[in-house]
């Protein structure tokens, strides 16, 4: 068994792990910095003086910026992700720009017509780097929800332009909730079965007022959305619930109980992309929460009913590209799930590199398939299609459509089919213009025309895909 001693940070365990049996070398304590400030006002310009260029140098950019796909990675500044992205290219030639942020440290505006501008002010090594670009994707590793946090007003704007994102937008929202994931993995132990899904009893209760039911003791009470251990008691005794109430109660905020399982170590299932791991984790420290404070990791071997656990709930919410489910060990010889985390799981011992290369994989494929460079292939198409419409009365059957299906392709396609409508217009303009393709004149009679422009939106959806 590998030992190793970790200090907890309430952010991702990125902290150095050091062998028991070097007593030398130093616990990185890799606490958060001051609590997030409330973000300023976005610029569309990025005139602002003392502006760096570059992240983590300032060295002139590497991409080539008449072909590049902006990536936008929510993390802190520990892991500097644009080491896995480094010299790899999407279609052929064209270059990831790697921005990286924590969600404290960006602000943005989001607009019907042209879709989200990103502002990040950020210091780098004494340096404020001030940047302000439109990203083409989303890689979220920071929770959008925690302790004293809630940036779902970021995650509004994310999707409000639309832009393509692991995990989906979508997903990401419907983890604002401990709760609401919760009642999800209810739905999935219905589905497969208590054995198959072996998920703890809980209690829910939207505020203090009905925790009045006595509990089996010990109990734990878990108070709102928190991360890393965070508003989790035990509680031994009657009184002790009753305290515990009378703080939810000024918490404004729900409460949930569960029985507290005498655990031997906590499991941890992860999935990314295609690759599946697991791990144990057992407090070394004496602390009941094996999150918290030192605990010893072994990553053990995957099996069918790991695999069942994480693929099911890789399921919820449209899909999540990056999964990680946490269970106890019970002493009793029983397995108890007790939550799920989505993209901003955890990376857990030696193996987070190669976790962090697979999510890097994994992104560089979505991107293919959401961020395809619209601009050459939208003149031609559009201009193409518009005149085979025109002539034959159908859709051009060499038309691609954009890929749809799931809501990610649907946030991508919705974002560019504003730029299509306008050079569906531009390229009719123009053919009309050249004589290419005659004046589509719709009938004068009314219902006629409520027709044409019917069949104008049907053809329309044929070929840019349903909106
Ligand atoms: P996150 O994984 O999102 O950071 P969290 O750490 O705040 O969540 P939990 O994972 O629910 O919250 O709990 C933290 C730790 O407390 C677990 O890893 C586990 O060791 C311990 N724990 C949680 N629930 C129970 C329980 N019902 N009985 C015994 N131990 C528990």
């Amino acid at each position: 068994m590998n030992f190793l001693r970790r200090r907890f940070s309430s952010g991702d365990l990125q902290g150095e792990l050091r062998d028991r049996d070097d007593p030398t070398a130093a616990i990185l304590n890799l606490k958060k910095g001051p609590s997030p400030s409330a973000p300023s006002s976005p610029s569309k310009s990025s005139s602002a003086t003392g502006i760096t260029r570059g992240l983590f140098s300032s060295t002139k950019p590497s991409y080539n910026k008449d072909r590049c796909k902006i990536l936008l990675v929510v993390d802190d500044q520990h892991t500097d992700w644009l080491k896995y992205f480094r010299g790899r290219k999407i279609f052929g030639d064209w270059d990831i720009r790697v921005e990286q942020a924590e969600f404290s440290e960006i602000n943005l505006a989001a607009y019907t017509d042209s879709g989200t501008v990103v502002d990040i002010q950020v210091t780098r090594n004494g340096t404020k780097v001030v940047r302000s670009f439109k990203p083409d994707f989303l890689l979220i590793r920071q929770h959008v929800k925690d302790a004293g946090e809630d940036w779902r007003n970021l995650l509004l704007g994310f999707h409000y332009g639309g832009v393509p994102s692991i995990n989906s937008l979508q997903s990401a929202y419907n983890f604002l909730d401990k709760p609401w994931v919760f009642s999800h993995l209810i739905q999935i132990q219905r589905k497969v079965g208590k054995d198959n899904f072996p998920l703890i009893e809980q209690a829910y209760y939207p505020n203090h007022k009905e925790m009045l039911v006595t509990p089996k003791f010990p109990v734990v009470v878990k108070i709102g959305h928190a991360h890393s251990g965070l508003g989790k008691v035990k509680v031994d005794t009657h009184h002790g619930f009753q305290d515990i109430a009378s703080v939810v109660a000024v918490t404004r905020t729900y409460a949930t109980t569960e029985q507290f399982i005498d655990g031997k170590y906590d499991i941890h299932v992860q999935k990314i992309g295609n690759n599946y791991k697991a791990f144990l984790r057992k407090s070394i420290s004496g602390n009941w929460k094996a999150n918290t404070g030192s605990a010893m990791l072994e990553q053990i071997a995957m099996n069918e009913k790991f695999k069942l656990w994480v693929d099911e709930c890789s399921q919820v919410f449209g899909g999540l590209d990056i999964v990680a489910v946490e269970a106890i060990q019970g002493k009793d010889g029983k397995e108890y799930i007790i939550e799920v985390n989505d993209s901003s799981m955890t990376l857990l011992g030696e193996t987070q590199e190669e976790d962090r290369r697979q999510m890097a994989d994994l992104v560089i494929t979505r991107m293919q398939q959401y961020c395809k460079p619209t601009a050459s292939m939208s003149k031609a198409t559009s201009a193409g299609a518009l005149a085979h419409y025109c002539m034959n009365g159908t859709p051009d059957p060499n038309t691609q459509k954009p890929p749809g299906g799931n809501q990610q392709n649907q946030q991508a396609a919705a974002q560019a089919m504003h730029q299509r409508q306008l050079q569906q217009q531009q390229a009719m303009q123009q053919a009309v213009a050249s004589g290419q393709m005659p004046m589509p004149i719709p009938n004068v009679r009314g219902e006629d025309e409520e027709d044409t422009m019917k069949n104008l939106r049907k053809t329309f959806a044929g070929i840019f895909g349903d909106m």
